[in-house]
Order: C-alpha cells, then structure tokens, then sequence
C-alpha cells in the first residue's frame, strides 16, 4: 500500500453509513457513523449553548478520566522529573519578586508566559495523579491571581496591562492571561470553586471595555487571541451571559487573519493559531472557517510537512528551501498541536482530529524529553541521529545548544510542554449528545461519567495500545444504564472487531480510508465488557515531495531506525543533568523495497510480556519492524553535527544488503524516520559527496551563522532579513576576518560578497575596505586584484584576480567607524 496517509483522508466526501443493525437481541444497536450526532444536547456536561453550534462532543472536566498503565508512568514520570521540579530550575518560578505570586500583581519580575505555562499543565497533573504537593503548589499560584484582582477586572502581573516589552507602550498585553486562564479553568472543573467564574467574568467584562484601537495588538496576543476566544465561550456555556458573545467578536475582529491563510510562519504559531478560524466557527458557522482550520493544516503540512510524526519543519520558523526531515519541531509545536487536535475534535466530531492528535503524541512528544522526563530539548525532527549541544544553524534556523536535553534550558518549551500528556488524558474520552460517551483516543485509563438517567459509569479501559491492538473496557454501574457507547475506529483500521461480553463479533463494515465511530446502543450493566480490535498493518508512504523518500508505519505508530543511544552527560548535576545522545550503530541507511508491495518489505515482532513501565524507549521498544536496507556511504553529518539532506530516491548503493531493525519513532530519539529508498539500474541516483566548505571567522555574532555565508540562499537585497547571515557584530570600527577553507587546494581566480547593510533597522554597513587573501604556507598574502573591491549595497561584489592555487583563502575587512558589518553570500571561482 503506496498512499499518502496524510491527506487522503480530507479527499473523501462524508457520508452516513448505517451498516450493522441489531445484534445480540433487541436491546444492543450497533452502528457504524463517520460522524457523530449533536442532538439531543448533553444534559450532565456543558457543551455549546445556543446561539453557538451544538457540540458532538464535550469535553469531561478534569479528573473524569484518569490515567492508567504506560500513560499514567508518563505523569508519575512527569512528577518526579523537570515539569514537577521546575521551580528549582526555572528563574520565573522563584519567589522572589515574582509578579504573579504577588497579590497586587507587582513586580517586574517573571510576568509573562512561562509562569502561566508551566501552571497550566502542572496543575493539571496534580488534579489527575490525586498528588496534594502538586496539588497544594497549584494553588499558591492561582490564588494572588483570583485574589489580586483589580476592581476593574483586571487580573495578574500589572506590567502586561501596559508596559509589556511586547506591545506598544501603554496598551495591553492579554497573552500571558491567555494562558492563565486554562489553568484557572481546570482548576474550577477540578474543585467547582465558583470565585473563577466571577473572576473570568468580571475580565472579559474588562476586556470588552478596551477601546478597539488598544484591543490585540501586535504581536503574540494578536496572533493567539483564539486563545482567549475558546475561554469566552467556556465561560459562555456554563453562565450563558449574552454579552460574552459580543466580546467573542469582538476578539475575533482583532485576531490575526488565519481565515484567510497561514498568518505567521512561526512554528508554534502555526500549531496553535490554526485552530481559531474553527473556534470561531462555533459562533459563525459560515463553513468558510472550518475550512480554514483544515487548508492551513493541509498547507503547513504540504509546504514542510512531508514527514512522519504529524508536524512539520519549523526550527522556529518555517523557511522556503527547508522542509528537510532534518528540520525539526519545537517541543511547544507538539504539544499545541495536540491541543488543537483535542479542541478541533470536540468542536467538529471527525475523528481524523482524533488520528493526528495521535500521530503526535506517540510518535513525537516522547522523543522530546529523555526516558526519564527529567530533561527536554527544543528541537526535535524525524531524522536526527546525534543529538548534542551544539550549534546547528543555519541547516537549523535555532542557534544554540537546542538539541541539549537540558532541564534547565529551552525556556517556553521547558514551562509549556507540562500539558502535553494531561491533557491528552482529559480528552481520551468525551460526552456524547444524547447522553453518552465516546472513547475518542486510546490508551490506559479510568473514566467516570454521568450518562443518561443522570446514571454514573466507571469504564475501566485496559490496552496496549498504541504498542498493542486490543483494548478491553470493563464497565461498572450501579444497576442498570442505558446509553450509546461510541468507539472511534481511526482511518488506517480496515478491519476492527467489537466483541460485547465474549458474544461473536458482528460483521464491521467501515469506510476505507477514513476514520468512523462504532455506536453500541444499549441497556449496561456492571459488568460487561467491551473488547475492541484494532489490527494493525504495515503501511509504506512515498514522500514525493520529499525526495521521494519513505516512511513506515503500522498502525498509530510510526517507525524509526534502532539506532543504538549513548548517553553522554555534558553539564547539570547528577541528580538533574544535562545530556547529550550519540549514535552507537550506523544510520546512514536507504531501504530495499519489495517494488511489487513495499508493506511485504518488513515483518513485525511484537515483544512477549507485559509492556515496559516507560516504553518509549529504545532499547526496551515493545515492538520492531525486521527490513533490507543498504548503507549510503555518502550521506554523512555535516561539519556541525546536522544529518545532510535527503537526495532523490531511487538511490544508488553497492554497499551489501543488510538486516536492519525499526523502532517506534516516539521510543527513539535518535531517529532516521524519513528514508531513501535504495535502487538500481538507469532511474537510481548517485549520492552526491557533501559540499567541503568550511569558515573560521575573528567572530561571529551568536545569533547569526558563520556558514550561512556559502549557504547558497541569494539574498533579495542588503538587507534580507528573511535568509541567515553571517555578522561581526557588535565588533564596530575593527579589521576582522573570515575564510573559506577547502578540502584539498583549489585555484581560485575570483570572489563574489554580497555584503549585509541594515542601515535604518541597524548598525552593520558595507565596509569600509576589504581585501582578499591566500593561504601560502603558514603566511597570508595579498592576492594580486584585477579591479577594484566594491563595497556596494543590494548585489554582489566581484573582484578577479591572478589565480592562486590555496587551501585558504580569507577575506580581511576594515569596518567603518562605529558600525558593525557582515556577509549575506560569499561566491568563489
Ligand atoms: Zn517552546
């Protein structure tokens, strides 16, 4: 099977399919739907009020589902490591001065994003392990939030309400509040302390009183305001005061404009905004905004998302020119993305929601934290097989240590990623209309809910999944219970099963190629039991776009190469250290293929026992794809660590044909999960060596690169902000130097400098003088120009000169007085 998994599913038109009717006597309907129904309304939980779209499904309030097995190791994980220790690593969780534990909200430190972040899943996590320390310092921060509200409605850190360095001075900055008000949300589904929803209540009050040219204004508020808009509508369901759907509006007028494309091209941005257009659909259901939602996916992941894993190449930003494999996803794009998967299934009802919501959260979220979760990085991407502290730009746009599993480091992922796995968890299963409840993802838990007859059910909910294809749901009841259980069968199951209390399972028809929910109607009882089967095959996927490379999967789970992980300790303490990880077995890998059927190519071998504690890891994976492969020689690390770029497949070998063994990409972080394919004959293709440029430079500005002058990328002008570069700053007035280092000597007889100039923006100018030296010996000499050195701005600058044969050659560059300069491209003849 050669599809894209990706988008073949938004292809399909939706249809109703009644396939199975009565089963098992009378009293059990079974049905097979690939959307839900929205009426009745769910009496017990408060989903969409009128005038917004009725809900298919409503999110249970925290606590309602509780972990179990590998998932709830995760959380105790969690607990134990960086997320549940973070305040003694983290500045903006000190106490001293912290803006947000003080009761007035003063305080110049520590305003901003990362205490809300952080709090926002750790209290969480606290509410779903029943933990009181985690539980109790919750509530030390959300306290001076409720109680330090201003008169006016006004709540938390002061300096956002006018002197935030983020937005024009004098107008507020609501973003951190944002983020703020999901923990106090949770908080109040957690304890029903009513004080939340006057506090929320008397905010938005203030937020409608802002004069709309003060409202939203650039840049992160402006641009996640949706946001805030999911919280007016919280609110809205539970108190149902009208003018909250003005201030709704309201917020959506001052948003950015993701109706009408991609707004930001910034990785977080991306997993997080797009979701608004569909928030705001709840309210004005024109079909143009959930259509949004769904074209800047499908866009995003076109452009730089031809992937495994479920995301796409945002090294903060997305560049032209970078949708690599190599490039890679901010842990905060993870766990946004997962977040707007949760919301976006709730507020449609379509389960391939529910499938990428998955796709990231096993075989992406995993990999940005070491085993132990007491560490993270900022970067992860599907193929990266060292991981180690240094820089890696420009192949990465990131400069930094950002591949350091780090507790200490990575600021906005290390706060943000604490609601990835407990949130996950709130969202497994969710409340039907018509009173029932839908287990909407898989994996280990525990869920109480009210369901028709205001009846309480616990289903205890055993599996596997996503390492097994079972999963057995034991119900309990106090007498009886009538209410339709749904299922939701994801779209790469073509054959499930649902077995009701060991009875022979009914003939499942579902619709190929996309997702569906089984609705079992009946009359529960303490007791029975549901098993589900979802089996599992090897799909191969062809990224044309991508080099025509492949990726495996079978199932939920997505594949990597087991490449053997060697920890490496570079900093931290013992107890909390900071880790590098680097390869033990080779990785430069192509595939062999079976070319008839490439899904024959591999052969699952699913461990005996029961599952690992942490299973997500490589050397205790639960199961391993056996495939061919060939070693492509050339395909190397470049000189900084980066894996190099793919090269189109078919690719060329005569390297022997190997035995190679995959692992589940979430339990590698070292990974090669985009591969090329190995061939032969007139349609394969050499493996190019990799370019041998080099540069050492007097200095380089930290947040600019030293290769970036050979990168290749020709600049729009002088003043191209959009490509990387290479600076002295803030060296200003000096001599300073850079050179081109080659593999073995070379003739050179001619250079090219497209010197940097941000003149009105900054202080690097076109120098004032340069010239060009070689490497002769160990001394440096002047080569002998044919012309002039031209220092103009917007081109490039050629200068031939009498051939010299160097390893070398080096450009000495006077500054002007008082200005800084760079390089944008440096061309050699
Ligand atoms: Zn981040």
């Amino acid at each position: 099977m050669t599809k894209n998994r990706v988008f073949r599913v938004s292809l399909l038109a939706v249809a109703l399919l009644m396939v199975s009717a009565p089963l098992h006597g009378a009293e059990t309907k079974l049905a097979v739907f690939p959307q839900l129904p929205t009426a009745p309304a769910n009496a017990h939980y408060p989903g969409n009020r009128e005038p917004l779209l009725a809900s298919p499904l409503v999110k249970l309030p925290v606590g309602a589902v509780k972990p179990r097995g590998w998932l709830r190791k995760q959380m105790e994980l969690m607990a134990e490591g960086f997320t549940g220790h973070l305040d003694e690593f983290s500045r903006f969780l000190k106490p001293e001065g912290n803006a947000w534990l003080s009761p007035k909200g003063e305080g110049d430190k520590s305003f901003w994003e990362e205490l809300p972040y952080w709090l926002k899943g750790f209290g969480d996590l606290g509410y779903l392990l029943d933990d009181p320390r985690i539980i109790k310092e919750a509530r030390r921060w959300i306290e001076p939030a409720i109680a330090g509200q201003r008169e006016d409605g006004y709540f938390g850190p002061r300096r956002n309400a006018g002197q935030s360095p983020d937005v024009k001075a004098g107008k507020p900055d609501m973003w951190p509040n944002m983020v703020m008000l999901n923990a106090l949300q949770s908080y109040y589904e957690y304890s029903g302390d009513e004080r939340v929803l006057k506090l929320m209540a008397k905010y938005f009050r203030w937020q409608l009183s802002i004069p709309e040219g003060d409202f939203l204004l650039p840049f992160w508020q402006q641009q996640r305001a949706s946001d805030n808009l999911a919280s007016v509508y919280w609110l809205y369901n539970r108190t149902g005061e009208p003018w909250l759907l003005d201030l709704a509006s309201k917020i959506h007028r001052h948003t950015a404009n993701w109706t009408g494309g991609v707004a930001s091209w910034h990785g977080v941005n991306i997993s997080q905004c797009f979701r608004g257009a569909a928030v705001y659909y709840q309210q004005a259901k024109a079909p143009k905004f959930l259509a949004a939602t769904e074209r800047d996916y499908a866009m995003v992941r076109d452009l730089y998302g031809q992937v495994p894993g479920g995301l796409y190449g945002a090294d903060e930003n997305c560049r032209p020119g970078y949708s690599d494999p190599r490039q890679a996803a901010e842990t905060c794009t993870m766990v946004e993305m997962m977040l707007s998967h949760e919301m976006l299934l709730a507020i449609t009802g379509d389960p391939k929601w529910a499938d990428r919501c998955e796709e990231v959260a096993f075989n992406s979220l995993p990999a940005s934290m070491t085993a132990d979760l007491k560490a993270l990085r900022y970067l992860t991407a599907p193929n990266m097989p060292l991981s180690d502290r240094f820089d890696k730009s420009p192949g990465l746009q990131n400069g930094g240590a950002m591949l350091l599993y780090d507790p200490r480091s990575h600021r906005c992922c290390q706060h943000n990623v604490s609601h990835g796995w407990p949130y996950f968890t709130e969202n497994l299963w969710m409340a039907t209309a018509g009173n029932g409840l839908a287990a909407v993802m898989y994996a280990p838990c525990e869920m109480k809910a009210k369901v028709a007859g205001g009846v309480e059910v616990t289903i205890t909910e055993t599996t596997d999944y996503p390492f097994g294809d079972t999963v057995e749901m034991a119900i309990s009841t106090q007498g009886e219970a009538k209410f339709a259980l749904s299922l939701r069968i994801p779209a790469w199951c073509e054959k499930p099963a649902v077995i009701i209390n060991d009875l022979p399972p009914p003939d499942l028809k579902v619709p190929t190629g996309r997702g569906s929910y089984v609705l079992i109607d009946r009359t529960w009882k303490a007791g029975d039991k549901v098993t589900l089967r979802l089996p599992m095959r090897v799909a191969v996927t062809r990224w044309a776009k991508n080099k025509n490379c492949a990726s495996v999967a079978r199932g939920p789970l997505e594949y990597s190469l087991k490449i053997g992980e060697k920890v490496v300790r570079v900093g931290g303490s013992d107890k909390w250290p900071a880790v590098e990880i680097h390869p033990t077995t080779p990785w430069n890998y192509g595939l062999v293929l079976d070319e008839k059927d490439p899904a024959a190519s591999f052969s699952a071998r699913q461990k005996s026992g029961a599952l690992p504690a942490q299973p997500f890891a490589w050397d205790v994976a639960p199961i391993e794809l056996e495939a061919k492969a060939k070693k492509i020689p050339a395909w190397k690390l470049d000189h900084k660590g980066l894996v190099g770029t793919l090269h189109e497949s078919p690719v060329k070998s005569d390297e022997p044909i190997e035995a190679i063994t995959l692992i589940p990409m979430g339990c590698a972080r070292l990974r090669i999960a985009s591969f090329p394919v190995i061939g032969s004959g007139q349609d394969a293709h050499e493996w190019p060596e990799p370019p041998p440029a080099r540069h050492t430079a007097s200095h380089c500005n930290e947040s600019d690169s030293i290769d970036a002058v050979s990168d290749g990328r020709v600049p729009k002008n002088s003043n191209d902000h959009s490509i990387p570069r290479f600076t002295w700053w803030p060296r200003c007035g000096n001599e300073e130097w850079i050179t081109y280092d080659f593999e073995k000597p070379r003739s050179v007889s001619a250079v090219e400098v497209y010197w940097f100039d941000d003149t009105s923006a900054g202080r690097c100018r076109v120098p004032k003088s340069w010239r060009v030296e070689w490497l002769d010996g160990s001394q440096w000499k002047a080569v002998v120009p044919a012309g002039a050195y031209g220092a103009e701005k917007d081109k490039f600058n050629r200068v031939a000169f009498a051939p010299v044969t160097a390893k070398q050659i080096r450009l000495v560059v006077q500054l002007q007085p008082e200005f800084s300069g760079g390089i944008l491209q440096w061309r050699v003849e």
